[in-house]
């Protein structure tokens, strides 16, 4: 049997538990001490320490300080471990916490987070699923059923002084181009809800201060929200710090690529059982700057999808040179515009976008001046047709249970 070397209370405040962190910072304290070779398991929050909940208002999503988050596991040190090495992670599996087997996908406020599609959906809605073994499916959300493709969203080591010390500078110069932008274009260091895992006293003020937020992805690899980095895949991440100090969150059931519904895939609470292995001096042998790995011989079968195309020409009209981002929303917009002659609402339709196995591809970067983006929107997940035909649309999709939305306080 594994052992469990962070344990979580789902009733117990994240900061209450000293072996959970919400920054990235070199003097955050090792949480416990493991082997190479060994194989352990961890527990985790959700990745806001359970502030969304399973019912039927989005107050919670509209009202949440994101500054709190993510609530993270670890850092566990790995004795051995220095800066220059691979660390080696296998996710030998990852479940959701036997207490708690459902999830939540949401959409932020505009004026707090917002999303991919913001302008879209400028208010706080939510979507509840639930997690029957493989399976999920949900009230909200009807005509759909899906197996997890079960990964962590936010996966890492710990920064050395030097590129934390990068990270702040290039992300408060940032920050500088347009300081008053909703929402805002990064996250800075934030004291006040920061959470330091086991430092006290000055070391705990100094992590408060200077501690990088966790919502990008970075170098070291981080919120990634890596659908494929499901159980069974193989990590070989940067070392930076004695000890290597990994860290892991942000448990997903499933996701869409790209989770552009930012509250975000299928978030859920957990457990991880990993294996960790050291490469001495993998950095540079193999010139590694950000972490490379190989996925699970485990995937979803599907082998039909209806592929919407999207190109780098905005919704007004306005032309984009060979932008990606504007191709990739175009795409998801066509699909979303297809979904509701099913009878779904726009909303449901970007839920099904960020939790189904739904593939994003870059398919074109040099065909000027547009950039194609594909959106592959799996046919199987839907218990009806969704495939065009001469006869048209059938609306296949009725709710009875709304989606809860909740309309920001003036
Ligand atoms: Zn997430």
């Amino acid at each position: 049997m594994p052992e469990t070397l962070i344990k979580v209370d789902l009733k117990q405040s994240p900061y209450e538990n000293e072996q959970i962190h919400n920054r990235w910072h070199p003097d955050i304290p090792m949480a416990c001490w493991v082997k190479p070779g060994d194989d352990f398991k961890l527990e985790t929050y959700d990745w806001t320490g359970g502030f969304i909940k399973n019912d039927e208002s989005a107050d919670d999503v509209r009202d949440i300080d994101l500054t709190i988050v993510h609530f993270l596991s670890g850092p566990v040190g790995v004795e051995g471990a220095e800066p220059g090495d691979l660390l080696v992670v296998d996710l030998l599996d990852i479940g959701a916490k036997e207490d708690s087997l459902w999830g939540f996908n949401g959409f932020f406020s505009k004026n707090n987070g917002g999303g991919f599609l913001t302008d879209h959906f400028p208010q706080a809605q939510k979507s509840i699923w639930d997690i029957s073994g493989l399976y999920t499916h949900s009230r909200h959300v009807p005509g759909v059923k899906f197996p997890g493709l079960i990964h962590p969203g936010l996966i890492g080591c710990l920064p050395d002084p030097k590129l934390l010390e990068t990270w702040n500078t290039r992300e408060m110069d940032f920050i500088a181009t347009d300081p008053d932008r909703v929402p805002p274009l990064a996250a800075p260091p934030c004291a006040k809800t920061a959470h330091a895992g086991k430092a006290t006293g000055d070391v705990k003020t100094k992590i408060a201060a200077e501690g990088a937020r966790t919502v990008p992805p970075r170098e070291h690899g981080g919120n990634c929200d890596i659908k494929d980095l499901s159980r069974g895949s193989k990590i070989f991440f940067p070392v930076y710090v004695k000890g290597a100090g990994l860290s892991v969150g942000d448990l997903h059931f499933s996701q869409g690529d790209g989770e552009i519904t930012f509250c975000g895939a299928i978030e859920m609470a957990g457990w991880v059982h990993m294996k960790v292995s050291l490469i001495k001096g993998g950095m540079a042998k193999y010139g590694i700057k950000n972490p490379i790995f190989k996925p699970s011989p485990i995937t979803p079968n599907y082998n039909d999808y209806l592929i919407f195309e999207g190109i780098s020409v905005d919704e007004a009209g306005k032309q984009y040179y060979l932008d990606v981002h504007i191709a990739y929303r175009q795409a998801c917009l066509n699909a979303i515009n297809y979904m509701t002659k099913f009878g779904y609402t726009p909303a449901q339709a970007y839920s099904i976008l960020g939790t189904a196995p739904v593939q994003g591809h870059i398919s074109g970067v040099v065909d000027i001046p547009n950039a194609c983006a594909t959106l592959w929107l799996p046919t199987q997940i839907f218990d009806f047709d969704i495939n065009p035909s001469a006869a048209g649309p059938v609306k296949s999709v009725t709710t009875d249970v709304p989606m809860p939305l909740s309309p920001d306080v003036i």
